[in-house]
């Protein structure tokens, strides 16, 4: 059986045009739901997520995505169109498509970053980050090992918990 297969690369100039307005969205919406059916069949494939090589990685992101899940890079505050995503519905792993995220989990911290107070638990590991001057609890997709954020302990009830995650590392599939 052949599957028709197109990375984002495939997908023609006007992904790369875009990324180069960093601020603009990563692509159309058709775009991103060829890219979330190829993640889709290749779950269904049975791929080894853990262990794609740089160069795979960066055939299937954009370099905004690559740089934020593979590099731990950041994004500027603001500009990810999921700060204001308020549809019911559940966020995934911009790397492998797997649910992090609640839209239930999801508040406004002003931060210009999407925020959290809640995660799916067993889909995320975390690691500290000494980076920067503190300490900091970096977290990431469990299945990709793709960069997400960090959590701090200022969110509001009932967790206190704020995971802070980058726009562009995350998905939205609606309910
Ligand atoms: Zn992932």
């Amino acid at each position: 059986m052949l599957t028709k297969r197109l990375s984002r690369r495939d997908l023609g100039l006007g992904v790369a045009a875009l990324a180069v307005t960093a601020c603009a969205k990563t692509g159309t919406d058709a775009q991103a739901q060829d890219a979330m059916e190829m993640k889709m069949s290749d779950n269904a494939n049975g791929i080894d997520w853990a262990n794609l090589s740089e160069r795979e990685w960066k055939e299937r992101l954009t370099p905004m995505e690559f740089n934020v899940l593979r590099k731990e890079g950041t994004e500027r505050p603001g500009s990810s169109p999921l700060n204001d995503e308020k549809r019911e519905g559940t966020f995934v792993c911009a790397g492998c498509a797997l649910p992090l995220f609640k839209s239930e989990h999801k508040y406004e911290s002003g931060t210009g970053w999407p925020s959290f107070f809640d995660v799916i638990e067993e889909n995320i590991g975390t690691k500290t980050d000494r980076k920067l001057f503190m300490a900091r609890t970096e977290y990431h997709c469990k299945r990709c090992g793709g960069h997400q954020g960090h959590v701090f302990k200022d969110g509001p009830r009932p967790t206190g918990l704020r995971y802070c995650n980058n726009g562009v590392a995350l998905d939205f599939v609606e309910s």
